[in-house]
């Protein structure tokens, strides 16, 4: 019997679902059992021309709809994506292996807060009058075009839809390409999308690796790039987006520090230390994985740190009860067991966790080192899954150079009670997204993403229209032209 999570085919282009088995079969693992439960076809080049082409033609009857009319569809595929909520958080968790605990509230919900929040202001994309005396500018706020958007596997509803709501609130039509770890979920986006309303074409899904990514990176008819990924896809991707002259989005790994001072409130410490290293398993960009703990808090910080992580329930994701997940896939679970025999082989102290779970699927238990120094391979490089590195700092002054000493600038909290001092330091560090007695918060209404090699451009908020619509200047002349002869 086919699975529930099996989608009626591999790729959604013009509004319908589209097939051609001439592609690469991609399995879809449940990663909790390892069980494979849908299979995808990776892109032909006819479906990768098919979704540029359609796309391409789409965009300029989409762009020629007033504002509000483009978001009364963003706005009802909220609504349509809020009453599937239940179904789509099932999908996501076949797609991943997060929890339902966190599925139901942080991937169809954030998808369509990204709808609602771009679908309102789509009406109010403007530009200026310039008075110059007699003559006047104007300016104009255009889409870009056709846009490609391409995701990573960790949250497969929220990155189509991040990308896909400014994209389209400006005007622009979109060919997304998800991971190919996670193909589902973007499909609903897509079918919604129609369902509100959408014309056909406006919204695409394609699947495949990196080679169809890097197909539709350099197809010429393509304005804009968004990635969502590791920093040397990153790397690849922006060069093939420069020899084009497209713009780009790109919102790439980390390895955020975060900063807890002697006088911070322990709980809260924990609480946002656990936030920032077990959320999804770990399997999160801007995961505050050093954790800075002033020395005069450090042994209370981590018996308490070590006495909420055993109360993590690990285990069958679709019971609400649990708590943690598996790894999205072998292959990643295999590279983050690397990781902890590193940190042990390194010297690091281990506290907590260290194994693989005894169970099917891709478990890791929530592991937490002590005593981590600069230096260790566990402290330098993006890991991606639940391991928390705890290193020990004196001052001020020494955490926010080490806290800085990385190539990466994605994200970066810090706990005190003293706001002078936590302004102070957020106004040193080197990152895009910070926080203060908080961590991993991400609300539409705030800019995200990274400085350095984390990223460049910015997603949600005002900021990402800029990121997906150009300015048009239109200078008139009242009086005559002038001229050398
Ligand atoms: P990845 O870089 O391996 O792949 C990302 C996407 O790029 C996939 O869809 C992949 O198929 C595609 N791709 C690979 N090579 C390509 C090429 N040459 N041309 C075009 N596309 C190509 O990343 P991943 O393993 O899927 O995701 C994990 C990484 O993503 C981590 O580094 C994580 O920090 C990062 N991430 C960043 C954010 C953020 O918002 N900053 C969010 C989630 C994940």
């Amino acid at each position: 019997m086919t699975h529930p999570a099996q989608p009626k085919a591999s790729h959604f282009i013009n509004g319908e679902y589209v097939e051609d088995t001439a592609g690469t079969p991609i399995p879809v693992i449940y990663a909790a059992t390892g069980e494979q439960i849908a299979t995808v076809h990776a892109a032909t080049p006819a479906i990768v021309e098919q979704a540029l082409s359609t796309a391409k033609a789409a965009q300029k009857e989409w762009a020629k709809m007033t504002g509000t009319e483009r978001g009364r569809v963003l706005r009802r595929a909220a609504d349509i994506m809020r009453a599937r909520n239940h179904d789509l958080s099932v999908l996501e968790t076949y797609d991943t292996g997060k929890p339902l605990q966190e599925t139901l509230v942080a991937d169809a919900t954030s998808g369509a807060d990204a709808l609602e929040y771009f679908g309102g202001l789509a009406a109010s994309l403007t530009g200026e009058h310039i008075p110059l005396g007699e003559d006047w500018v104007y300016t104009k706020r255009e889409p870009l075009g056709m846009c490609v958007g391409i995701g990573a596997w960790n949250y497969p509803t929220q990155i189509a839809c991040w990308k896909g709501a400014p994209a389209l609130a400006c005007g622009n039509s979109m060919v997304f390409k998800p991971s190919e770890t996670t193909p589902l979920c973007a499909l609903k986006v897509a079918e919604i999308l129609i369902e509100a309303g959408a014309p056909a074409g406006v919204f695409n899904v394609v699947q495949g690796m990196g080679e169809v990514g890097g197909a539709l990176v350099t197809d010429p008819r393509v304005d804009k790039v968004s990635l969502t990924g590791s920093v040397p896809t990153g790397k690849k991707v922006y060069a093939a987006a420069a020899a084009g002259m497209k713009h780009v989005t790109m919102e790439l790994g980390g390895k955020s520090p975060l900063i807890i001072f002697d006088d911070a409130d322990v709980d809260n410490a924990v609480g946002g230390a656990i936030n920032g290293n077990f959320y999804s398993s770990g399997q999160v960009c801007s995961n505050g994985t050093r954790v800075f703990v002033q020395k005069g808090i450090k042994e209370k910080f981590l018996a308490r740190l070590a006495e909420r992580t055993g109360n993590a329930i690990i285990g069958d994701p679709m019971d609400e009860a649990t708590s943690f997940g598996p790894m999205v896939t072998e292959n990643q679970m295999n590279i983050v067991l690397g990781y902890i025999e590193k940190g042990k082989a390194e010297g690091a102290r281990l506290i907590c966790g260290g194994n693989r779970a005894d169970k099917d699927g891709y478990f890791i238990e929530p592991t937490v080192f002590a005593d981590v120094t600069d230096d260790m391979t566990i402290a330098r490089e993006e890991i991606f899954g639940p391991v928390m590195s705890v290193l020990d700092f004196d001052s001020e002054e020494e955490v926010v150079a080490r806290a800085n000493d990385t190539e990466f600038g994605l994200s970066a909290g810090v706990f005190t009670k003293d706001f002078t001092r936590a302004h102070r330091v957020i106004g040193n560090l080197e990152a895009g997204s910070c926080f203060i007695n908080s961590y991993n918060d991400a609300p539409v209404e705030a800019p995200f993403g990274g400085v350095k090699a984390s990223g460049v451009g910015r997603e949600n908020s005002k900021e990402a229209i800029k990121h997906f619509s150009q300015v048009k200047s239109v200078y008139v002349r009242m009086g005559d032209v002038e001229a050398a002869f």
